[in-house]
Protein backbone atom coordinates (compact mmCIF):
# COMPACT_ATOMS: atom_id res chain seq x y z
CA UNK A 1 0.00 0.00 0.00
CA UNK A 2 2.68 2.40 0.84
CA UNK A 3 4.01 2.01 -2.27
CA UNK A 4 1.32 3.19 -4.27
CA UNK A 5 0.90 6.32 -6.06
CA UNK A 6 -1.63 8.98 -5.40
CA UNK A 7 -2.70 8.27 -9.03
CA UNK A 8 -3.78 4.96 -8.64
CA UNK A 9 -5.35 5.49 -4.81
CA UNK A 10 -7.90 8.03 -5.85
CA UNK A 11 -9.19 5.57 -8.49
CA UNK A 12 -12.87 4.86 -7.59
CA UNK A 13 -13.23 0.64 -7.78
CA UNK A 14 -15.79 0.16 -9.81
CA UNK A 15 -19.11 -0.97 -8.96
CA UNK A 16 -19.59 -3.30 -11.91
CA UNK A 17 -16.72 -5.07 -10.81
CA UNK A 18 -17.70 -5.57 -7.60
CA UNK A 19 -21.14 -6.89 -9.19
CA UNK A 20 -19.31 -9.34 -11.11
CA UNK A 21 -16.90 -10.87 -8.64
CA UNK A 22 -20.03 -11.66 -5.98
CA UNK A 23 -21.28 -12.75 -9.26
CA UNK A 24 -18.85 -15.48 -10.00
CA UNK A 25 -18.29 -16.53 -6.77
CA UNK A 26 -22.19 -17.44 -6.48
CA UNK A 27 -21.57 -19.37 -9.92
CA UNK A 28 -18.63 -21.17 -8.82
CA UNK A 29 -20.88 -22.42 -5.62
CA UNK A 30 -23.45 -23.96 -8.13
CA UNK A 31 -26.20 -20.94 -8.46
CA UNK A 32 -27.78 -20.37 -11.58
CA UNK A 33 -27.07 -16.59 -11.81
CA UNK A 34 -28.15 -14.73 -15.10
CA UNK A 35 -25.82 -11.66 -15.49
CA UNK A 36 -27.23 -8.35 -16.97
CA UNK A 37 -24.08 -6.79 -16.20
CA UNK A 38 -22.44 -7.19 -19.94
CA UNK A 39 -21.03 -4.35 -21.86
CA UNK A 40 -21.06 -6.33 -25.25
CA UNK A 41 -22.72 -8.04 -28.03
CA UNK A 42 -23.14 -11.56 -27.44
CA UNK A 43 -22.68 -12.44 -30.62
CA UNK A 44 -19.30 -14.00 -31.80
CA UNK A 45 -17.26 -11.83 -34.67
CA UNK A 46 -18.15 -12.27 -38.09
CA UNK A 47 -16.55 -15.14 -40.12
CA UNK A 48 -15.40 -12.73 -42.55
CA UNK A 49 -13.75 -10.79 -40.21
CA UNK A 50 -11.92 -13.43 -38.30
CA UNK A 51 -10.87 -15.03 -41.85
CA UNK A 52 -9.19 -11.71 -42.52
CA UNK A 53 -7.20 -11.73 -39.11
CA UNK A 54 -6.16 -15.47 -39.59
CA UNK A 55 -5.12 -14.63 -43.25
CA UNK A 56 -2.82 -11.60 -41.79
CA UNK A 57 -1.27 -13.57 -39.42
CA UNK A 58 -0.19 -16.11 -42.45
CA UNK A 59 0.75 -13.29 -44.11
CA UNK A 60 3.49 -12.18 -41.56
CA UNK A 61 1.33 -9.47 -40.62
CA UNK A 62 2.68 -9.94 -37.30
CA UNK A 63 5.07 -7.58 -36.58
CA UNK A 64 5.00 -3.94 -35.42
CA UNK A 65 2.88 -1.34 -36.83
CA UNK A 66 3.07 2.30 -37.05
CA UNK A 67 2.27 3.59 -33.69
CA UNK A 68 -1.22 5.51 -34.57
CA UNK A 69 -2.19 2.48 -36.67
CA UNK A 70 -1.62 1.02 -40.38
CA UNK A 71 -2.09 2.92 -43.13
CA UNK A 72 -4.69 0.64 -44.18
CA UNK A 73 -6.98 0.62 -41.28
CA UNK A 74 -6.57 4.90 -40.99
CA UNK A 75 -8.04 4.49 -44.70
CA UNK A 76 -10.59 2.06 -43.72
CA UNK A 77 -11.65 4.20 -40.89
CA UNK A 78 -11.16 7.70 -43.30
CA UNK A 79 -13.47 5.94 -45.58
CA UNK A 80 -16.16 4.87 -42.84
CA UNK A 81 -16.43 7.78 -41.49
CA UNK A 82 -16.97 9.84 -45.41
CA UNK A 83 -19.64 7.08 -45.96
CA UNK A 84 -21.60 7.54 -42.44
CA UNK A 85 -21.21 11.22 -41.83
CA UNK A 86 -20.08 12.63 -45.10
CA UNK A 87 -16.90 14.27 -43.37
CA UNK A 88 -13.33 14.09 -44.85
CA UNK A 89 -10.22 13.61 -43.11
CA UNK A 90 -6.21 12.90 -43.98
CA UNK A 91 -4.25 9.95 -42.56
CA UNK A 92 -2.68 12.52 -39.72
CA UNK A 93 -5.96 13.03 -38.21
CA UNK A 94 -6.42 9.36 -37.29
CA UNK A 95 -4.89 7.02 -34.56
CA UNK A 96 -6.34 4.07 -33.84
CA UNK A 97 -5.98 2.73 -30.67
CA UNK A 98 -5.67 -0.46 -28.49
CA UNK A 99 -10.09 0.15 -27.97
CA UNK A 100 -12.33 3.13 -27.55
CA UNK A 101 -10.86 3.38 -23.94
CA UNK A 102 -7.32 3.75 -25.03
CA UNK A 103 -8.28 6.85 -27.50
CA UNK A 104 -10.22 8.52 -24.93
CA UNK A 105 -7.30 7.56 -22.55
CA UNK A 106 -4.46 8.79 -24.82
CA UNK A 107 -6.64 11.83 -25.26
CA UNK A 108 -7.35 13.09 -21.81
CA UNK A 109 -3.60 12.49 -21.08
CA UNK A 110 -2.78 14.92 -24.66
CA UNK A 111 -5.27 17.64 -23.61
CA UNK A 112 -5.41 17.74 -20.06
CA UNK A 113 -3.23 20.29 -17.77
CA UNK A 114 -3.82 20.02 -13.69
CA UNK A 115 -6.89 21.51 -13.06
CA UNK A 116 -8.34 21.38 -16.57
CA UNK A 117 -11.96 20.83 -16.47
CA UNK A 118 -14.28 18.79 -18.75
CA UNK A 119 -17.71 18.72 -18.19
CA UNK A 120 -19.43 15.24 -17.97
CA UNK A 121 -23.09 15.23 -18.16
CA UNK A 122 -24.74 12.38 -15.50
CA UNK A 123 -25.27 9.49 -16.18
CA UNK A 124 -21.87 9.09 -17.33
CA UNK A 125 -19.65 6.07 -18.51
CA UNK A 126 -17.58 4.96 -15.59
CA UNK A 127 -13.85 5.29 -16.92
CA UNK A 128 -14.75 9.07 -18.36
CA UNK A 129 -14.41 10.66 -14.46
CA UNK A 130 -11.11 8.69 -13.66
CA UNK A 131 -9.76 8.87 -17.07
CA UNK A 132 -10.14 12.74 -16.80
CA UNK A 133 -8.56 12.44 -13.14
CA UNK A 134 -5.79 10.05 -13.88
CA UNK A 135 -4.50 13.26 -16.80
CA UNK A 136 -5.19 15.55 -12.88
CA UNK A 137 -7.90 16.86 -15.02
CA UNK A 138 -11.27 17.66 -13.03
CA UNK A 139 -14.40 15.83 -14.26
CA UNK A 140 -17.30 19.03 -13.59
CA UNK A 141 -20.28 16.64 -13.53
CA UNK A 142 -23.96 18.07 -14.96
CA UNK A 143 -26.57 15.82 -13.83
CA UNK A 144 -29.71 15.08 -16.08
CA UNK A 145 -32.87 13.27 -15.56
CA UNK A 146 -35.96 11.93 -17.36
CA UNK A 147 -37.47 15.44 -18.09
CA UNK A 148 -34.54 15.83 -20.92
CA UNK A 149 -34.34 12.42 -21.99
CA UNK A 150 -30.85 12.26 -19.63
CA UNK A 151 -29.40 14.64 -22.43
CA UNK A 152 -27.12 17.94 -21.74
CA UNK A 153 -29.09 21.05 -22.57
CA UNK A 154 -27.37 24.20 -23.89
CA UNK A 155 -28.96 25.80 -20.43
CA UNK A 156 -26.96 23.22 -18.28
CA UNK A 157 -23.57 23.16 -20.42
CA UNK A 158 -23.80 26.76 -20.31
CA UNK A 159 -24.12 26.90 -16.68
CA UNK A 160 -21.25 24.40 -16.10
CA UNK A 161 -18.53 26.02 -17.75
CA UNK A 162 -15.99 27.92 -15.91
CA UNK A 163 -12.48 29.34 -17.84
CA UNK A 164 -10.91 26.19 -16.58
CA UNK A 165 -13.14 24.47 -18.92
CA UNK A 166 -11.74 22.77 -22.15
CA UNK A 167 -13.84 20.26 -22.85
CA UNK A 168 -17.13 18.38 -22.76
CA UNK A 169 -18.05 14.74 -23.38
CA UNK A 170 -20.76 14.00 -25.33
CA UNK A 171 -22.07 10.24 -25.85
CA UNK A 172 -24.93 9.38 -28.09
CA UNK A 173 -26.04 6.99 -28.50
CA UNK A 174 -25.33 6.81 -24.58
CA UNK A 175 -24.28 4.00 -22.18
CA UNK A 176 -25.70 3.57 -19.97
CA UNK A 177 -29.43 5.64 -21.22
CA UNK A 178 -29.82 4.79 -24.40
CA UNK A 179 -30.43 8.13 -25.22
CA UNK A 180 -29.80 10.06 -28.79
CA UNK A 181 -29.53 13.84 -29.43
CA UNK A 182 -31.01 15.17 -32.71
CA UNK A 183 -29.60 17.49 -34.60
CA UNK A 184 -31.19 20.27 -33.50
CA UNK A 185 -30.31 19.61 -29.98
CA UNK A 186 -26.75 19.16 -30.96
CA UNK A 187 -26.79 22.47 -32.97
CA UNK A 188 -27.98 24.29 -29.76
CA UNK A 189 -25.36 22.70 -27.93
CA UNK A 190 -22.71 23.38 -30.83
CA UNK A 191 -23.95 27.35 -30.54
CA UNK A 192 -22.44 27.40 -26.97
CA UNK A 193 -19.09 25.02 -27.72
CA UNK A 194 -18.52 27.34 -30.34
CA UNK A 195 -19.26 30.71 -28.07
CA UNK A 196 -16.69 29.51 -25.54
CA UNK A 197 -13.89 27.91 -27.49
CA UNK A 198 -14.15 23.87 -26.03
CA UNK A 199 -13.41 20.59 -27.71
CA UNK A 200 -16.18 18.13 -27.97
CA UNK A 201 -15.20 14.47 -26.91
CA UNK A 202 -17.67 12.83 -29.06
CA UNK A 203 -17.52 8.74 -28.11
CA UNK A 204 -20.11 7.35 -30.90
CA UNK A 205 -18.90 4.01 -29.77
CA UNK A 206 -22.93 2.77 -30.23
CA UNK A 207 -22.90 4.57 -33.46
CA UNK A 208 -24.70 1.43 -35.28
CA UNK A 209 -27.02 0.33 -32.79
CA UNK A 210 -29.92 2.56 -33.46
CA UNK A 211 -33.73 1.82 -33.17
CA UNK A 212 -36.57 2.87 -34.29
CA UNK A 213 -37.08 6.22 -36.07
CA UNK A 214 -33.83 7.80 -34.03
CA UNK A 215 -30.92 9.10 -36.79
CA UNK A 216 -27.69 8.95 -35.59
CA UNK A 217 -25.93 12.67 -35.98
CA UNK A 218 -22.11 12.97 -35.38
CA UNK A 219 -21.67 17.01 -33.86
CA UNK A 220 -18.46 16.89 -35.73
CA UNK A 221 -21.05 17.28 -39.31
CA UNK A 222 -22.51 20.48 -37.71
CA UNK A 223 -21.18 23.54 -39.00
CA UNK A 224 -17.50 24.97 -37.72
CA UNK A 225 -17.82 21.85 -35.43
CA UNK A 226 -15.55 19.40 -37.21
CA UNK A 227 -11.99 21.68 -35.75
CA UNK A 228 -13.86 21.49 -32.65
CA UNK A 229 -14.10 17.47 -32.42
CA UNK A 230 -12.25 14.54 -31.12
CA UNK A 231 -15.07 11.82 -32.79
CA UNK A 232 -14.12 8.25 -30.37
CA UNK A 233 -15.45 4.97 -32.09
CA UNK A 234 -14.54 1.56 -32.89
CA UNK A 235 -15.40 -1.99 -33.67
CA UNK A 236 -16.01 -3.24 -30.67
CA UNK A 237 -19.61 -2.58 -30.63
CA UNK A 238 -20.62 -2.49 -34.47
CA UNK A 239 -19.25 -5.24 -35.23
CA UNK A 240 -18.79 -8.19 -31.81
CA UNK A 241 -14.95 -6.94 -31.83
CA UNK A 242 -14.84 -5.74 -27.81
CA UNK A 243 -11.78 -8.36 -27.16
CA UNK A 244 -9.64 -7.56 -30.38
CA UNK A 245 -9.50 -3.94 -28.84
CA UNK A 246 -9.07 -1.87 -32.16
CA UNK A 247 -10.80 1.68 -31.11
CA UNK A 248 -10.01 5.20 -32.81
CA UNK A 249 -9.83 9.19 -32.82
CA UNK A 250 -9.87 11.26 -35.55
CA UNK A 251 -9.79 15.03 -35.13
CA UNK A 252 -7.66 18.20 -34.98
CA UNK A 253 -3.90 16.65 -36.54
CA UNK A 254 -1.82 18.47 -33.08
CA UNK A 255 -4.14 16.90 -31.26
CA UNK A 256 -3.76 13.25 -33.14
CA UNK A 257 -0.01 13.75 -33.12
CA UNK A 258 0.12 14.33 -29.86
CA UNK A 259 -2.07 10.98 -29.21
CA UNK A 260 0.47 9.38 -30.90
CA UNK A 261 3.26 10.28 -29.32
CA UNK A 262 2.34 8.87 -26.38
CA UNK A 263 0.98 5.79 -27.84
CA UNK A 264 4.57 5.10 -29.19
CA UNK A 265 5.71 5.03 -25.67
CA UNK A 266 3.35 3.32 -24.40
CA UNK A 267 1.53 0.34 -26.13
CA UNK A 268 3.86 0.86 -29.21
CA UNK A 269 0.62 0.13 -31.82
CA UNK A 270 -2.55 -1.74 -31.71
CA UNK A 271 -2.25 -5.48 -32.10
CA UNK A 272 -1.39 -6.23 -35.95
CA UNK A 273 -3.86 -8.96 -36.79
CA UNK A 274 -6.71 -7.00 -34.86
CA UNK A 275 -5.92 -3.68 -37.14
CA UNK A 276 -6.22 -6.26 -40.06
CA UNK A 277 -9.38 -7.59 -39.09
CA UNK A 278 -10.56 -3.99 -38.39
CA UNK A 279 -9.86 -2.73 -42.07
CA UNK A 280 -12.26 -5.95 -42.66
CA UNK A 281 -14.81 -4.95 -40.41
CA UNK A 282 -14.81 -1.37 -42.03
CA UNK A 283 -14.18 -2.56 -45.67
CA UNK A 284 -16.37 -5.46 -46.08
CA UNK A 285 -20.00 -5.98 -46.79
CA UNK A 286 -22.05 -4.68 -43.42
CA UNK A 287 -24.57 -6.74 -43.27
CA UNK A 288 -23.88 -8.69 -40.46
CA UNK A 289 -23.48 -5.35 -38.60
CA UNK A 290 -27.44 -4.48 -39.22
CA UNK A 291 -27.86 -8.24 -38.61
CA UNK A 292 -27.04 -7.99 -35.25
CA UNK A 293 -28.58 -4.53 -34.64
CA UNK A 294 -31.70 -5.63 -35.90
CA UNK A 295 -31.34 -8.47 -32.88
CA UNK A 296 -30.87 -6.43 -30.30
CA UNK A 297 -33.76 -3.79 -31.46
CA UNK A 298 -36.13 -6.98 -31.40
CA UNK A 299 -35.06 -8.10 -27.95
CA UNK A 300 -35.02 -4.67 -26.68
CA UNK A 301 -39.29 -4.20 -28.07
CA UNK A 302 -39.84 -7.32 -25.76
CA UNK A 303 -37.31 -7.40 -22.98
CA UNK A 304 -38.83 -3.46 -22.35
CA UNK A 305 -42.45 -4.07 -22.64
CA UNK A 306 -41.78 -6.52 -19.96
CA UNK A 307 -39.81 -4.45 -17.59
CA UNK A 308 -42.13 -1.93 -17.67
CA UNK A 309 -44.88 -4.39 -16.07
CA UNK A 310 -42.43 -4.76 -13.33
CA UNK A 311 -44.05 -2.84 -9.94
CA UNK A 312 -41.53 0.53 -8.62
CA UNK A 313 -39.60 0.27 -11.78
CA UNK A 314 -39.86 2.93 -14.26
CA UNK A 315 -37.73 3.37 -17.47
CA UNK A 316 -37.54 5.39 -20.97
CA UNK A 317 -37.48 3.84 -23.92
CA UNK A 318 -34.37 3.84 -25.43
CA UNK A 319 -33.34 4.93 -29.30
CA UNK A 320 -29.66 2.78 -29.25
CA UNK A 321 -26.77 0.61 -27.85
CA UNK A 322 -28.15 -2.11 -25.53
CA UNK A 323 -28.88 -1.09 -22.15
CA UNK A 324 -32.06 -0.07 -20.18
CA UNK A 325 -31.42 2.26 -17.76
CA UNK A 326 -34.41 2.17 -15.20
CA UNK A 327 -35.12 3.75 -12.10
CA UNK A 328 -35.54 1.12 -9.18
CA UNK A 329 -35.98 3.52 -6.40
CA UNK A 330 -39.76 2.54 -5.72
CA UNK A 331 -39.06 -1.30 -6.38
CA UNK A 332 -35.64 -1.21 -3.88
CA UNK A 333 -38.00 1.18 -1.00
CA UNK A 334 -40.87 -1.31 -1.02
CA UNK A 335 -38.79 -4.21 -0.87
CA UNK A 336 -37.29 -2.86 2.41
CA UNK A 337 -34.09 -1.49 1.14
CA UNK A 338 -32.92 2.31 1.83
CA UNK A 339 -30.39 2.29 -1.29
CA UNK A 340 -30.77 0.84 -4.89
CA UNK A 341 -26.94 -0.85 -4.18
CA UNK A 342 -28.33 -2.65 -1.09
CA UNK A 343 -31.34 -3.72 -3.60
CA UNK A 344 -28.69 -4.86 -5.76
CA UNK A 345 -26.72 -6.66 -3.62
CA UNK A 346 -30.15 -8.36 -2.32
CA UNK A 347 -31.48 -9.51 -5.65
CA UNK A 348 -28.00 -11.23 -6.80
CA UNK A 349 -27.84 -12.94 -3.55
CA UNK A 350 -31.49 -14.14 -3.35
CA UNK A 351 -32.95 -14.08 -6.68
CA UNK A 352 -29.96 -14.56 -9.00
CA UNK A 353 -29.79 -11.91 -11.00
CA UNK A 354 -27.07 -9.51 -11.60
CA UNK A 355 -27.60 -5.52 -12.52
CA UNK A 356 -25.83 -2.94 -11.98
CA UNK A 357 -26.32 -0.51 -9.91
CA UNK A 358 -26.67 3.27 -11.06
CA UNK A 359 -24.04 4.68 -8.37
CA UNK A 360 -21.67 3.40 -10.84
CA UNK A 361 -22.45 5.92 -13.34
CA UNK A 362 -23.21 8.85 -11.15
CA UNK A 363 -27.32 7.90 -9.85
CA UNK A 364 -27.97 6.25 -7.28
CA UNK A 365 -31.67 5.43 -7.81
CA UNK A 366 -30.94 3.69 -11.20
CA UNK A 367 -30.06 0.29 -12.61
CA UNK A 368 -28.38 -0.34 -15.92
CA UNK A 369 -29.49 -4.02 -17.51
CA UNK A 370 -28.25 -5.50 -20.49
CA UNK A 371 -29.96 -6.80 -22.79
CA UNK A 372 -26.85 -8.69 -24.97
CA UNK A 373 -27.98 -11.56 -23.57
CA UNK A 374 -30.22 -14.55 -24.88
CA UNK A 375 -33.86 -13.31 -24.68
CA UNK A 376 -35.16 -16.49 -22.76
CA UNK A 377 -32.71 -15.60 -20.12
CA UNK A 378 -33.03 -12.03 -20.07
CA UNK A 379 -36.98 -13.06 -19.60
CA UNK A 380 -36.51 -15.21 -16.96
CA UNK A 381 -33.76 -12.81 -15.19
CA UNK A 382 -36.96 -9.85 -15.48
CA UNK A 383 -39.50 -12.66 -13.79
CA UNK A 384 -37.20 -13.06 -10.94
CA UNK A 385 -36.95 -9.78 -10.42
CA UNK A 386 -40.29 -9.37 -9.98
CA UNK A 387 -41.09 -12.05 -8.09
CA UNK A 388 -38.42 -10.38 -5.43
CA UNK A 389 -40.45 -7.32 -5.09
CA UNK A 390 -43.54 -8.84 -4.96
CA UNK A 391 -42.53 -11.41 -2.48
CA UNK A 392 -41.48 -8.56 -0.29
CA UNK A 393 -44.15 -6.05 -0.58
N1 LIG B 1 -17.29 4.34 -24.66
C1 LIG B 1 -18.42 3.82 -24.15
C2 LIG B 1 -19.57 4.71 -23.92
C3 LIG B 1 -18.49 2.45 -23.86
O1 LIG B 1 -19.62 1.93 -23.35
C4 LIG B 1 -17.37 1.63 -24.10
C5 LIG B 1 -17.37 0.20 -23.76
O2 LIG B 1 -18.07 -0.25 -22.88
C6 LIG B 1 -16.22 2.23 -24.62
C7 LIG B 1 -16.22 3.58 -24.90
C8 LIG B 1 -14.96 1.44 -24.85
O3 LIG B 1 -14.98 0.64 -25.97
P1 LIG B 1 -13.74 -0.27 -26.34
O4 LIG B 1 -14.10 -1.67 -26.00
O5 LIG B 1 -13.54 -0.08 -27.81
O6 LIG B 1 -12.56 0.19 -25.58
Amino acid sequence: EHLLAKRVKQLTPSTTLAITAKAKALKASGKDVIGLGAGEPDFNTPERIIDAACQAARDGDTKYTPSGGTVALKDAIIEKTKRDSQLTFERNEVMVASGAKHALYALFQAILDEGDEVIVPTPYWVSYPEQIKLADGEPVYVDTNEDTSFKLTPELLEHAITDRTKAVILNSPSNPTGMIYTKEELQALADVVLRHNLLVVSDEIYEKLIYGDAEFVSIATLPNMRERTVIINGVSKSHAMTGWRIGYAVGDATIISAMTNLASHSTSNPTSVAQAAAVEAYNGPQDDVDMMRQSFEERLDIVYNRLEQIPGITCLKPQGAFYLYANAKVAATESGYDTVDAWCEAVLEEANVALVPGSGFGQEDYVRLSYATELKRVLEALDRVEDFITKRT
